[in-house]
């Protein structure tokens, strides 16, 4: 009963598999359910590498090509952006700029596919399997 310090359940030490979702504890190098394992993914320096890839979104498709994803940051950058705000010019003309607010969505759209994809730059295992 002198044991008043130690909480019943301590969710602080809880985390989220990033793969499945699962509950894990803070400390986990794996999870049960789906095989994912810790790596350098989950170091301060891949979470630098998500805040910098959004960063480098604002020329959508920079952030990409950052992460290793070279085709899509390309598309995104000569063909996606310059369609979209072609696009929304186009329709602005005929809503009364109101398609202009599309354009943020866009951006935020691609900074958060950009945030959210794995780092590819320095996986030399996704070689095994070329599509998912
Ligand atoms: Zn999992």
């Amino acid at each position: 009963m002198e044991y008043t310090d130690a909480p019943p359940s301590d969710q602080a030490e809880m985390m989220r598999c990033p793969e499945c979702g699962s509950e894990l504890t803070a400390d986990a190098q794996r999870c049960e359910h789906c095989g994912w394992t810790r790596d350098n993914a989950e170091t301060a320096e891949g979470k630098a590498s998500d805040a910098f890839a959004v960063l480098l979104s604002i020329l959508p498709g920079l952030g990409h090509i950052y992460k290793g994803y070279t085709m899509i940051g390309l598309l995104l950058l000569f063909v996606g952006t310059p369609m979209a705000v072609g696009l929304a010019l186009l329709a602005a003309t005929g809503t009364a700029g109101f398609a202009v607010l599309l354009l943020p969505l866009y951006w935020f759209a691609v900074m958060f596919h950009v945030y959210s994809i794995k780092d590819r730059v320095d996986s030399t295992k996704a070689d095994l399997g070329e599509q998912y």
